[in-house]
């Protein structure tokens, strides 16, 4: 089988590096207005341009829904989480698969020298690894048809 070696950057180039953040203080409510405007599932919360934390639809139906809260009461920093696993644009794309996987998280920030540069989401690895099983699969058609042809 060939192995699938397609890097982080690689996909941002592709897709592009837009992120979308909030402040803090931003209220649940406001943080899901902007991830309905813009189809995204995710927002990272920043100070600046300080990466604080992340807020994703998952978030919001754990904390808020089962636990009963007001969207427009909570702020999102209290609400996301801390701890944020990020990527280098130089790590392989299956690497970050496996660590969605592993840790059930489905949105990872992309920093590079302290910045971030863009975001991955699960939907972003799952077209990326079709999209390059596609192209070997067109290789090989091509090669057989070319070989049988001769
Ligand atoms: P998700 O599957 O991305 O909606 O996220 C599931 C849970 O993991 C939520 O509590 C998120 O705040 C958290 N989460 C999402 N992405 C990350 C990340 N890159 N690092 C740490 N936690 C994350």
């Amino acid at each position: 089988m060939t192995a699938i070696t397609i890097t982080v950057k690689q996909v941002l180039d592709r897709k592009g590096g837009t992120t979308y953040s909030v402040s803090p203080d931003t209220s649940v409510y406001e943080a899901l207005e902007l991830m309905a405007r813009h189809e995204i599932g995710a927002v990272l919360v920043t100070e600046g341009e300080r990466l604080l934390g992340i807020f994703t639809e998952r978030d919001y139906a754990r904390k808020i829904v089962l636990k009963g809260l007001s969207s427009r009461n909570a702020k999102v920093g209290e609400l996301m989480s801390t701890n944020i696993h990020t990527v280098p644009p130089t790590e392989q794309i299956t690497a970050v698969m496996n660590t969605m996987t592993k840790r059930r998280f489905r949105h990872v920030p992309v920093v590079e020298g302290g910045k971030t540069i863009g975001l991955i989401s699960i939907g972003d690895v799952v077209k990326a690894i079709m999209d390059e099983q596609e192209a070997t699969i067109q290789h090989l058609a091509n090669y057989i048809a070319g070989d049988l042809a001769t």
